[in-house]
Parts: structure tokens; sequence; C-alpha cells
């Protein structure tokens, strides 16, 4: 069998989810979007489901699945419902809706009677992607509570650069809010995972962690507490030597500059391994740090075993996990953990639970 394996482990994601929620105080919704970004969001979900407040999901389908499989907590559809019947749906199985547009706030004002469900009032502070305008925050609340759908009204906001700490943009969003809301009662919802661990000022009622719940640090260069939930890892499947000066790969892009062990490994940008990793992009071979040599390829890429004379075919190579941080591949790739994790494919699947049974 392939050895080509994500493996998944939910104690790590339990501890996540527990440091958000002490860091941040109150209640913490898990975001489990995009598939729990590429984790699974059923399983996740489950791991959590003793001890989360609630969870978070983009779109209604996402959270049907989740009720499917048996999630009875609150759910929060972060984009609201798309149109009539979706409402009506999301309020037979009580799920919460964000309000962020004019259209949605008439969708409500048009239900028919009997419809009642949680409704999150989104407000523009500054992101300009969705919500209200800080102007509006008040009118659209009032129209809320007297459309006769809404049974609750949690104030919230979306901030655009958290992950930055020293970028005053995020107290500005914070003070956009506050004065936005002021005359308005209720719990209100600001921190992303960067703002949990970064912006105490931004700590309210609700807390929605996404991506630290994966064990990716959002701000640079923090050493958080954070564990690691996905290992990406596979093994080396062959190797060979390669001579000073020879081409390796696609476009021979890696020459080899001495005499180079070069390990082929089972794993491609088919599997969301990034084909923009860069010679040098950080692995683990058993343990011990190397480098990615050469191009990826679909379906396999290249190591370099040149100073680990012991590695060789069925060496464990981890391509990020709790020895190689995904922020650090992420870096060298030219993107962020989200978009890396989110592109996991193709592999198994494996989760862990030491505790399970109990
Ligand atoms: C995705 C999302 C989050 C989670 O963001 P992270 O950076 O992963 O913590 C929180 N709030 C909203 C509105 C989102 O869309």
């Amino acid at each position: 069998m392939r050895p080509a394996h994500a493996h998944i482990d939910l104690d790590a994601l339990r501890h996540n989810y527990r440091l958000a929620r002490s860091r941040h105080g109150g209640r913490a919704l898990a975001v489990v979007k995009a598939n729990a970004y590429g984790h699974g969001a059923i399983p996740c979900a489950q791991a959590l489901a003793d001890i989360a407040d609630g969870y978070a999901v983009a779109f209604l389908d996402e959270a049907l699945a989740l009720r499917a499989a048996g999630i009875t907590a609150p759910i929060l559809i972060l984009e609201g419902v798309f149109d009539a019947a979706e409402l009506a749906t999301a309020a037979a199985l009580q799920l919460w809706i964000v309000v962020h547009h004019e259209e949605q706030l008439r969708m409500l004002e048009a239900a028919p009677a009997g419809i009642s469900v949680e409704a999150w009032l989104k407000i523009n502070s500054g992101m300009n992607r969705a919500g209200f305008a800080p102007a509006d925050a008040l009118p659209a609340w009032q129209r809320l509570c007297h459309c006769g759908r809404v049974s609750n009204i949690t104030l919230m906001t979306h901030f655009a650069r958290a992950d930055e700490p020293h970028v005053l943009f995020t107290a500005s969003q914070i003070d956009t809010f506050e004065t936005a809301t002021a005359a308005i009662p209720g719990p209100r919802s600001l921190a992303n995972s960067a703002a949990v661990l970064g912006w105490p000022a931004a700590h309210r009622d609700w807390a929605r962690p996404g991506i630290l719940l994966y064990g990716a640090n959002p701000l640079p260069g923090a050493d958080d507490g954070l564990q690691a939930v996905m290992t990406l890892e596979s093994r080396v499947i062959a190797v060979r030597e390669i001579d000073a000066g020879a081409p390796l790969g696609y476009g021979a892009r890696f020459h080899a500059s001495r005499r180079t062990r070069v390990g082929l490994v089972a794993m491609g940008y088919a599997d969301g391994y990034p084909r923009s990793a860069p010679d040098g992009t950080p692995v683990a071979v058993d343990g011990a740090a190397s480098a990615l040599i050469g191009r990826v390829s679909m379906d396999m890429l290249t190591v370099d075993l040149t100073d680990l004379p012991a590695a060789g075919p069925g060496s464990r190579v981890e391509l990020w996990g709790p020895q190689v941080a995904i922020n650090r591949v992420a870096q060298a790739a030219g993107t962020i953990a989200y978009e890396l994790l989110c592109n996991v494919k193709r592999v198994g699947f494996e989760y862990h639970r030491r505790d399970e049974g109990l």
C-alpha cells in the first residue's frame, strides 16, 4: 500500500481548543469549515463534542453534514443563508446564521411566521468584505429585533490584519466596532485565532478560533503551546546516488553540488504538497532534519539523504507535523498553512485518540 498518510492527532486538537478557550475566556466556536481545514470535519467535530461550546462552518451544507453525523451543539453558518429555503432548513435544524448584508435581513423579514433562528449580526469594521457599515449597525439590529424571526442576537466583526501584532489596524477595527455597537445590548464575538493569541483587547463573549485548533500559529514566530494536529508523512521508496553537477527531476531545477544520495518519496502535488516548494524546504527523515531537492512531481518528490547514511528505502519522511512546522513549509512555498492544510487529498487519513473508548 502506498505509504502516503495524514495522521490526525485528535488529542492535539482537544489541547488546542482548550488552549484557545482559556486564553480567550468565555466560550469558543470551533471553526471546522472547509472540512476542518482539510483534517476531516466530522471526526474533528466528534472529537471535540464533549468540550466544544459550538462550531462554525462556512455554509449550510457543511452544517448539515455535521448534524447528520450527530453533532447537536450550536453550529454557526459564517456566510449565512443564500435563500429562503436555506433559512427554513437552518431554522428547522437550529443552526445559527450570520446576517451580513441587506438581502439576508429582507429574507428574515419575509420569512413565514414560525421560523425562529439565532442570528449573528456582522459589522464591517474595516475589512470591507462582508458586514453592515458601522452606521447601519443599530438600524439592522432593530430590524432583526422587530422581524419576529430571530430568537437571540450576537454582534460580531472580523479582522483583516490580526496576524500582524505591531500593526494598529486591529486596534482601529476594535474601536470602530465598539463605537458602532455602543447602544446595542447582547453578546459579542471578535476574535479569530490571531486575535485569541495576540489581541486581548478583542476578547469578548465568544472566540472563533480556526487555524490555531489545527496547531498552526498565525502569528509570526511565537512559541505558543500549540500542538500540530496533522502529520503529513510518507516513506522513501527508492534511493540513488548522483554525481556532482548532475541534474535532478523536472526542469533540472536542482543540480548536485557534490555527490548526492537522493531519496525518492511517495508524495506529490496531487496529494496537496505544494509544487511551489523550493530546494531546501525542510523535511524530516527518520526524525532527522533534511531538505527537499528537485521539483515536486505529481506523485513523488525527492529529498537529500547525503548526510543521513542510515536512511534508505522504508525511511519515514515527515513533510509537516510535530518535527517540521507547517509554517516553515508554507513560508518556503510562498503560501500560508491554511492553504496547505485545505489542499491535502488522496492520501490515507488516520485518526488517533489516546483515550478513545474511555
Ligand atoms: C474562518 C473564519 C474564522 C477563523 O479564522 P482563523 O484565522 O482560522 O482563526 C473566524 N471568523 C470568521 C468570520 C471566519 O470566516
